[in-house]
Order: structure tokens, then sequence, then C-alpha cells
């Protein structure tokens, strides 16, 4: 793009209701302009007042993503993160409470010279601030600003005031709005309607805001009379009323938007010119994800959430991109930590071909996680365990191969007489909770000739981190001498950060969380030897399986 080109600005807004896609809306397009040599960043803006969503249960707002720079952020933060394959920061994601924190804060100090503090100008002022926080750093050409919530809602109102100022200041030629829609279809009428969507747009409205291009979510094919129509009530041009159809695959929509030319809408309303996009290699993927030529691999994962999958979603992402890789699909069995508490593991467990014990909080479930990582260990099924799932493993092992009996975690048991995982330097004296554990990504040196060392090729890496307990150092003399390696360290030995046990055919843990960095081009070293490892698991147990046919 010609650099003297201003920052482009792309704000995009949901209506009619939530949960339809504005996150994939938003990378998809993200990654059109990207593939067409454009240097693109995309910023949420949360209505939320956490000041981050690191305080916010996994069951109410899905799994907390974190960045490099250790901000604890909404999950649509991981989807920009694996599609563009660029890495995120603290300034990508400004909740309200963010917002109000700062403002506060300067009136506080005295920074606004008497004046009576108010939700106009001084919010959104604040907003407009974070709005352009990263087109000044010269590194972008377009910046993506996806707007949360529905338009209608109380707590979005500030930040549409400071995009509607903004569109104006700028001009349209710099800056648009791209409207997400729905279109529902009514099945006794046989019909999609179109009235939610003017509703929808009447709203944005009144709020001074037209919508230049409309994105509408169906399920059936849109009609070019239907574009027509929805454009002359909602007062956009019939090409800017774009399809976005459900996909079989997230990966798919790219496409699906690309074949509705949105990127190019795009370029022409903002005057960018840019090569034509190069999407072969995404292509490939979606391809390999839609049709698995190696077959299904299953993979249990033990959780406590595991009625919520949103919780886990970086798990499930990091699972396909590792899937496409070895040209499987993964399919997860969820396991509840506190029916195998409650039943054993057998019942849950000897069907899966790999067992993943995922992250986690408090005590809930523990037990079961304890039975299913030794049911893994003991019958040579692949291991992965991540954070909570590593410190459930040294656990479950100093119990049953070490012999101490009270083996716990001083999370669960705070009095325990063997903590062979307690806090981390530093976390007991901690009370507030918001942004206090140890967060985002540090450096950890592998163990040469380890598995890990294996499976990553290189010495040093970096993995992003949140949790506040580890393993016990004064334990791990008993547990090496029975067979547990330490392969992954931080450099300066203190923390244990990798474990794995080499007479297992798979078994191992990170006290770091790998699903964060994983990406739909580049899968995640350890998803993809996980995955691997499962996959050679399910082949030699379906030809004993089918030995044992032929023989009978
Ligand atoms: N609760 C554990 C800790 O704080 C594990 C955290 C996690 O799994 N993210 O260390």
């Amino acid at each position: 793009m010609n650099k003297r080109q201003p920052v482009k600005l792309i704000f995009v807004t949901g209506g009619v209701v939530s949960s339809l896609g504005k996150g994939i809306l938003v990378s998809s397009l993200g990654l059109l302009l990207k593939c067409r040599g454009l240097r693109v960043t995309i910023q949420k803006f949360d209505p939320y007042i956490n000041v981050d969503a690191g305080t916010m249960s996994p069951y109410q707002h899905g799994e907390v993503y974190v960045t490099d720079d250790g901000a604890e952020t909404d999950l649509d933060l991981g989807h920009y993160e694996r599609y563009l394959d660029v890495s995120t920061s603290q300034a990508n994601n400004v909740t309200t409470g963010r917002i109000y924190n700062s403002v506060i804060q300067k009136e506080r100090r005295g920074d606004y010279l008497g004046a009576t503090v108010q939700v106009v100008p001084h919010i959104t002022d604040e907003i407009k601030t974070r709005m352009l926080e990263l087109s000044g750093t010269g590194e972008y050409d377009v910046v993506l600003i996806e707007i949360g919530g529905t338009v209608g809602d109380i707590e979005s109102l500030p930040f549409l005031e400071a995009m509607r100022q903004i569109i104006i200041e700028k001009g349209k030629k710099n800056a648009v709005n791209i409207h997400l829609t729905l279109l529902p279809y009514i099945k006794s009428a046989g019909e999609v309607k179109t009235k939610p969507t003017q509703y929808s747009v009447k709203t944005m409205l009144s709020i001074g805001i037209q919508p230049d291009i409309l994105a509408c979510r169906t399920e059936r094919r849109m009609t070019r009379d239907l574009k027509k129509k929805i454009g002359l009530f909602c007062n956009v041009e019939v090409d800017s009323v774009i399809e976005s159809r459900d996909a079989e695959t997230i990966y798919e929509v790219p496409l699906l938007l690309s074949k509705e030319k949105l990127d190019e809408i795009v370029l022409e309303k903002l005057f960018i010119h840019a090569k034509a996009p190069y999407l072969n290699h995404w292509i490939e993927i979606v391809d390999r994800i839609k049709v698995p030529a190696d077959g299904k691999v299953k993979i249990g994962i033990c959780g406590k959430y595991t009625e919520y999958q949103d919780a886990y979603k970086s798990i499930i992402e990091a699972f396909v991109h590792a899937g496409a890789a070895h040209r499987v699909r993964v399919e997860l069995e969820w396991i509840n930590a506190e029916h195998v508490e409650r039943d054993g593991p057998e019942k849950y467990m000897k069907a899966i071909n790999g067992l993943l014990v995922a992250p986690g909080f408090g005590d809930r479930g523990v037990e079961g996680k304890i039975l299913a990582a030794e049911y893994a260990r003991t019958q040579n099924i692949p291991f992965f365990g991540i954070c909570l799932g590593m410190q459930v493993a040294v656990i479950e092992f100093a119990r049953n191969a070490c012999g101490i009996k009270t083996a716990d975690s001083t999370e669960f048991k705070p009095k325990t007489k063997s903590p062979v995982v307690h806090f981390l330097p530093g976390q007991r004296e901690k009370t507030e909770k918001g942004g206090t554990m140890r967060l985002g990504a540090y450096p950890c040196r592998l163990k040469p000739g380890s598995l890990a060392h294996r499976i990553y090729g290189s010495e040093f890496i970096h993995e992003r981190h949140r949790h506040r307990y580890e393993i016990n150092n004064s334990f791990i003399e008993e547990l090496e001498e029975k067979g547990m390696v330490f392969s992954g360290k931080s450099p300066d030995n203190h923390l244990m950060e990798i474990m794995e046990l080499p007479g297992h055919p798979f078994y191992i843990g990170c006290q770091f969380h790998p699903e964060y960095r994983s990406r739909v081009t580049t899968p995640h070293p350890l998803f993809h030897a996980f995955v691997k490892a499962s996959k050679d698991y399910r082949n030699e147990h379906q030809s004993q399986v089918k030995e044992a046919a032929e023989k009978a």
C-alpha cells in the first residue's frame, strides 16, 4: 500500500442477536486483507466493566485468552492470532472497565483542570484515543475494530459514539462500518426475514451511524432480489450487502467471504490499492479439515467445564490445526472429571486414543483428573497435561509411583503434608485477584535429547503462562528417581516447565499454555506431536482388534 496513505479503519458492529460470529468475520476479513499484502491488526472493544477478562468465569465468558505481554483477554483475540498469524497485546483488547479506570485516575490526578467529567466527551475521548492507538504506531495499513455486544445495548453506546465521531473526523474514505446482522429463516413461512436487520440498521441510524456494508448471517443462499430489498430499506448499495452463510468449519469463512467479494468492496470504499489475495495455503488447509483422508482420532479431554466448551476454545482449535496437519479429524470426547471421580476412569477412557487433562482452577473434579492421568500412564495411552493437567500428573506420579500417599497441591489442600505443588514465589502474599498470576510469555530451556527437545527441535522456547502454583522443587529428586524427567525449565532452573515419562509411548505435561500459540498455518509442536502419538495409538489398536477378529 502507498506509504503516504493514512491508516484505514474498519469498524465492525453486530445487530439483532449476540453470537453471530463477529470475531470470525473480523478475523476472516483481516486474513483476506493480509493475503493481499496489507499490514493488518485487529482490536476488540468489550462493553463490560471488568478491567479485563481475567476475573470472569469461563461459564459466563468462555476462555480467558493470554497474550505474549500477559494481557488476560477476550477469546476473540485468539481467533485474531490464529487467522492472521500475528501476536496481539494489551492494546488489542479494551474494556469499559479499563476506560473508566484510566479516566478516573486522570480525574484524581487533576488532569481535567476542574472540568465536570462526563461520558461525552471524556469517556468517548478516552475510547477514541484507544481506537487510534494502533494506527499511530506506523506498523499497520489497516486496523479492524470489533465492537463487542449488540447494537441497542446501553453498555456499548459510548463505543458507538466514539466510532461515529472517528468516522466523521477521518471521512468515509478512511473509516467504514460493517454491520453484521441476522436473517432468520422462518420455516412455516418458507422465507428468510429481513425485518430484524431493518430494525437493527434503524437503531444504528438513530445514533447517527449509517452502515457502509451489511454482512448478513444466514443459513440459506441470498438471492439478488433479497440483497436489493435489504439495500433499499437500509440505505446500503446492493453490492455492499454481503451474504455470510453458515460454514462447515470456521476456517472456511474467509473463502466464502472472498467469493462474496467482501475484501474487494472494502478496498474500493477505502481507496486502497492492493494485489490479488494469495489464498492457496488456506484453501489447502480448509480442504484437509473438511476431508480428513486418514480418518478420525478420538481424544478425551478431562476437565470440569466440559458442558461449556467455549472455556477450552484455544485447545479445541489447536486440535483442528494439528488434525489438519496429520490429515485426521480429531474427535473430542468430553470427560467430566467429577464423573471419573464417581465412576472410575475405564468407562470414559476405554475408547479414546489419547487423553488431555485440561487447565483449571479450584479443587472440584481434581481427584477425577488424577485417576484419569493414572489410567493413561498405566494403560500406555498418550497423555498431554496442560498447566493444572501437568500438576495433576505430578501429584498422581508422586502418590502412585513414588508412594507419597499424601501428595497434593496447596491449592486444594492448603495444609497437606506433601505439597508437591505449591504457590509460586510471591503469590501467597497477593490479595488482589485481577492480573496477579504469572502471566504471559517466559523463556524455557529444553533438556537435550528429551521428548520435548525432539518435538520443538530447539533448545530455547517461549510460551505463555497463567498460573499461581508450581511444582515444588523439594520433591524433584524423589520424582526423578522413579523416572519422571523435567525436560523444560526456566533458564535459572528454578521453575519446572515441562515434565515427561520416558518409558511411556507419549506422556508429557507443561506448566504453560501451548494452545494460545497454535495457528491455522503453523500448528503448535506439542499438539502436533500429541495428535501424531494418538494417531499411532489408534493404528496399533485398530490392528490389534483386526488381528483378534481374524484369529477368531
Ligand atoms: N490452578 C493452577 C495454578 O494456578 C493451574 C492454572 C491453570 O491451569 N491455568 O497454578
